[in-house]
């Protein structure tokens, strides 16, 4: 329990929240067409929908890809430390705040993986395959991570008690901590990161993420695709590839 009566949590699922917005499909088709008609794009706008689906779907597979970048769109993202690694990676197009281990306590919740994780790797590097673990792994992984996380909070709870800084103390916490961040991007770099992060049937160039991060970005697509639905069409129609 932290100072301010937190109980310990293990949970199986990542949180990811639309929290702010300005993004649809009309922002692609004015920023494209001030091409051919100058300042009257924003007025063509609604005109003619095949039209703009036709240009939409043009402009992705021609990959051009500067129109996609007029929106913008913010979300909450909770999910453990180990996710975030690899989330960072994504530097362009992106903005990022993530809460402060300096500045707070960091609350008790741990990642463990729920029964639908696949838990076993077979293969080699580049051809890795996850199979479903057995009951018994299931069994044996989440009393060994329960055990080793709450050993490991016990000792950063001892050393905050012993007047220790937080900064300092923080160092025995390991990455299946959850952290939170907010994640500004636009639809161009969520496209980029959806290629990588998603594995997909669809996809013309195939991706093996690790399952957890997919988590946080299955739900940013769905978001996605509701504000932006004949974006998201093009992108998929094109392979997932981004423009
Ligand atoms: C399945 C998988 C496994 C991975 N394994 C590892 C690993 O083992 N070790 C590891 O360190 N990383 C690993 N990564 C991370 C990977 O190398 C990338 O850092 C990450 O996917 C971000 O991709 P990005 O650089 O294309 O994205 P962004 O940083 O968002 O960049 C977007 C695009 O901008 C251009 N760009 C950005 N910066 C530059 C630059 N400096 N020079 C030229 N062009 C630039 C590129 O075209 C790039 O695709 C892995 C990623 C995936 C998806």
């Amino acid at each position: 329990m932290t100072d301010d009566g937190a109980e310990m949590r293990f949970l199986d699922d990542v949180t990811v929240e639309l929290v702010k917005h300005s993004a649809s499909d009309t922002d692609v088709l004015w920023a494209a067409r001030v091409s051919t008609a100058g300042e009257q794009s924003l007025e063509e706008v609604g005109t003619d929908p095949e039209r703009s689906k036709g240009l939409i779907n043009f402009l992705m597979r021609d990959r051009h890809g500067s129109p996609f970048e007029h929106n913008s769109m913010t979300f909450f993202v909770s999910a453990p430390i180990f996710v975030f690694r690899e989330f960072h990676r994504h530097r362009v197009g992106w903005s990022y705040n993530e809460e402060s281990g300096r500045y707070r306590e960091l609350r008790p919740d741990f990642y463990v993986p729920g029964t639908e994780r696949k838990l076993v790797q077979q293969g080699r590097p580049g051809k890795y395959v996850f199979v479903e673990g057995s009951p018994e792994q299931h069994k044996v992984v989440t009393e060994v991570m329960e055990a080793s996380y709450r050993q490991s909070y016990a000792a950063y709870q001892e050393m905050l008690e012993a007047g220790i800084a937080r900064e300092v103390a923080r160092a025995v916490l390991p990455v299946g901590l959850f952290s939170s961040m907010y994640a500004t991007c636009n639809a161009r770099s969520l496209m980029h990161f959806l290629s990588l992060r998603t594995k997909s049937e669809q996809a013309r160039v195939p991706s093996f993420p690790q399952r957890e991060i997919e988590m946080v970005a299955e739900k940013m697509e769905a978001a996605w695709a509701r504000l932006m639905p004949l974006t998201h069409a093009a992108f998929v129609a094109s392979g997932r590839v981004a423009p």
